[in-house]
């Protein structure tokens, strides 16, 4: 029985057993499946290819009787002639004094070690009798924690594997097996753990990750089916004709992405189907505004809306352009942290009564003290910053409304098909009109006096800047300092020529409302700032943003970044200030100043960060995979999207005997996760 213990495993006793609890594996299964993260490629070589000091296999014949020498308390060296090619070569092991019995003369031997050119010497961490090539020249290494050691773990998985991988069940379904020519499960076990070359060790991944991506696309797949299925009646019957009326007062026409959106979003709303959606788009191309006409859309059908965003700034900003769009049409009102007292209990009172259409806020928005009338709608802003868990405890205010996650991140394809594989996906990929896309320019620190007289000239024509100051992670503290330095250096340089603004997230809330109402009334010409405007803020007349060592940031934190220019209709101007040491810091430089569409960038991003540093440390949600690599197998991943949609389709797990393993297998592991899958 797999499930048995570890312990029943040959070689685990109670010490090592509890030693691979710690480890995470508890049964035989678990031990069957602990696989290697990468292997020690032994493969025999010519004495003329291997180098000083390389850890090298080779073979040759047992010259003489080996010697063997006691040293110390407890220590010997046993020394072995071979006759290795035309030469002979000493093989050193230590500590090994029982090998003198099994080695003789006339014996041809295989030994692994550490080759010394100069001696023709080899000092052996591993042996065998007999040829090379009949042993296992790809020796697993394993992911160790706590006392147990690679070669404990290779001993017992070894026992493990030849007891009971002949148990292992079956899990795909014979249909895909044939279809891509995998490994069968017991089969693969065997080679992933010890492979006898590199075809069949490849074989055998294939499969794993196949199997790994398959599984996971279904349960993300029927997560998805339920969420949709299980929360009926939300339904919302928007007035089309008034909803038009809306747009119609916009001073702009949609763009024809934007209309495509719109009427996915909408074609949801209506549905008995439970929303869960997300929009991407990049900066500046138009969210906001199918945002604001679909809260308006579930105004017509009698709910109420909220726009939840990341922070206060970006609260305030959203709730200023909304009450200017919605003017007349509904009313808005603004929810954050800082709002306190009579004001706070005011707004809740009347969200409660239904007098408020419309709330816009941060987190605030779902804690436990808001209580909305009737909420049938919920958009969430820079989706990726919002953690799994507010996601959850948004569903879990048993409103349960219609859900639209928007992001201005664009999430590659790659990402949005399998961490966000539960949510449907709409993409606004096409700018307004006019638009005239940033240029971008890469200089070096001590061109900074030439981007000062730049930043003159634009000010002079009227326009404004944004000056990003270095970004240091681990210091909230450090970052502000900065700030606060290169505001006075400005200030002292453009003396009183112009007026010089600055923003840090330790300001109190009214102080940078205070400092963002300036520089939007062009009373601040430049604004000295973090990352704190990285997101969403709207100034068209500002055209030129500096970034100071630009090299600290992600691709889509500077794009995001450079976002807050080329807003209005003149040429805006990006210009990242950077020394890169590193080749990725100077590729990410070149990219920037190559492209403009948000969504390559992500790509880039993604090629050159890994899936795991995408959306920060924090913000996970993405699954970590045990084989396989949402970048480099991304083929693999779609071939088991599509195979998951068509299998779901047909029903197959429920109804079809072939996928009755499969479907034992998801039952487990979603019970695993506390999910009901049905
Ligand atoms: P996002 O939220 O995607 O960053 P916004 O909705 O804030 O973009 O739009 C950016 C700017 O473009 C705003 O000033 C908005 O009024 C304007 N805008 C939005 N849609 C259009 C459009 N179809 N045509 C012209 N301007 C638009
Ligand atoms: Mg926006």
């Amino acid at each position: 029985m797999l499930k048995a213990p570890v312990v029943q495993v040959k070689g685990v006793g109670e010490k090592l057993g509890e030693a691979l609890i710690d480890m995470g594996i508890g049964t035989i299964e678990d031990l069957l499946y602990y696989f290697p993260n990468r292997y020690d490629v032994y493969e025999r070589k010519p004495l003329s290819e291997i180098e000083h000091n390389e850890k090298a296999t080779i073979e040759g014949q047992v010259l003489a009787e080996p010697t063997l020498t006691f040293f110390g308390r407890n220590k010997s060296r046993l020394i072995v002639q071979l006759q290795v090619e035309h030469m002979v070569v000493k093989a050193v092991m230590f500590n090994r004094a029982f090998a003198k019995k099994q080695i003789h003369a006339g014996d041809t031997l295989t030994v692994t070690g550490k080759w010394d050119q100069h001696r023709l010497q080899i000092t052996v961490s591993n042996y065998k009798k007999g040829e090379a090539n009949a042993h296992e020249p790809i020796q697993p290494v394993y992911p160790l924690k706590g006392e147990v050691t690679n070669l404990q773990l290779k001993k017992i998985i070894k026992n493990a594997v030849s007891d009971y991988s002949g148990q292992v069940e079956e899990i795909l379904p014979a249909y895909y097996i044939e279809k891509y020519k995998l490994p069968r499960r017991s089969q693969a076990i065997k080679q992933i753990h010890f492979p006898e070359n590199h075809q069949l060790l490849k074989h055998a991944r294939r499969r794993f990750i196949y199997e790994e991506f398959l599984l996971f696309q279904l349960k993300m797949q029927l997560l998805r089916k339920r969420i949709k299925e299980a929360t009926k009646g939300h339904n919302q019957e928007y007035d089309k004709e008034k909803v038009e009326l809306f747009i119609k007062s916009f001073p702009f026409p949609l763009t024809s992405a934007q209309k495509r959106s719109l009427k996915e979003i909408l074609l949801d709303m209506k549905s008995v189907n439970r929303m869960n959606r997300l929009l991407q788009g990049d900066v500046g191309s138009g969210k906001t505004a199918v945002a604001a006409i679909c809260l308006y859309a579930a105004i017509t059908a009698g709910k109420q809306g909220a726009l939840m965003v990341p922070t206060e700034i970006l609260a305030e900003q959203h709730y200023q352009s909304l009450t200017t769009l919605m003017d007349g049409f509904a009313r808005v009102e603004l929810l954050t942290g800082s709002i306190k007292g009579k004001r706070r209990k005011d707004i809740l009172e009347r969200v409660q009564a239904n007098e408020v259409d419309i709330l816009v806020g941060t987190h605030a928005l779902i804690q436990d003290e808001v209580s909305f009338h009737h909420l049938g709608l919920v958009i969430v802003d820079e989706q990726h910053r919002f953690g799994v868990n507010q996601r959850r405890m948004l569903r879990e205010k048993g409103l349960d409304p219609d859900v639209l996650f928007m992001t201005a991140t664009p999430i590659p394809r790659t990402l949005a098909i399998t961490a966000f594989g539960d949510m449907d996906v709409s993409q606004i990929d096409e700018m307004p009109a006019g638009r005239k896309p940033v240029d971008t320019y890469w200089v070096k620190d001590n061109m900074f006096d030439r981007v000062l007289q730049f930043i003159h000239k634009e000010v002079k024509n009227g326009h404004q800047a944004y000056v990003i100051c270095p970004l240091i992670e681990e210091s909230d503290k450090l970052d502000i300092q900065n700030a606060v330095d290169l505001y006075t250096m400005l200030q002292a340089h453009f003396a009183s020529e112009l007026q010089v603004g600055l923003m840090h997230g330790r300001l109190h809330s009214d102080e940078k409302e205070a400092v963002m109402k300036e520089f939007a009334a062009n009373q601040v010409q430049v604004l000295v700032s973090t990352t704190v405007v990285e997101v969403g803020v709207n100034v068209p007349n500002a055209t030129i943003i500096v970034i100071y060592d630009a090299e600290r940031f992600g691709l889509s934190q500077l794009h995001q970044l450079r976002g807050r220019v080329g807003r209005g209709d003149a040429q805006s101007y990006c210009i990242l200030v950077a020394d890169p040491k590193g080749e990725v810091g100077k590729e990410r430089m070149r990219i920037m100043t190559e492209t403009t569409d948000g969504f390559e960038l992500s790509e880039q991003d993604l090629q050159l960060r890994g899936p795991g540093d995408f959306f920060g440390k924090k913000q996970s949600g993405i699954p970590e995979f045990k084989v396989g690599d949402m970048v480099h197998d991304y083929r693999a991943l779609e071939t088991a999207r599509q195979d998951a949609a068509l299998i779901i389709a047909e029903n197959r797990l429920a109804e079809d005997p072939h996928y009755q393993t499969m479907r034992n297998k998801l039952k487990e592991e979603s019970s695993l996760q506390g999910q009901v899958l049905d």
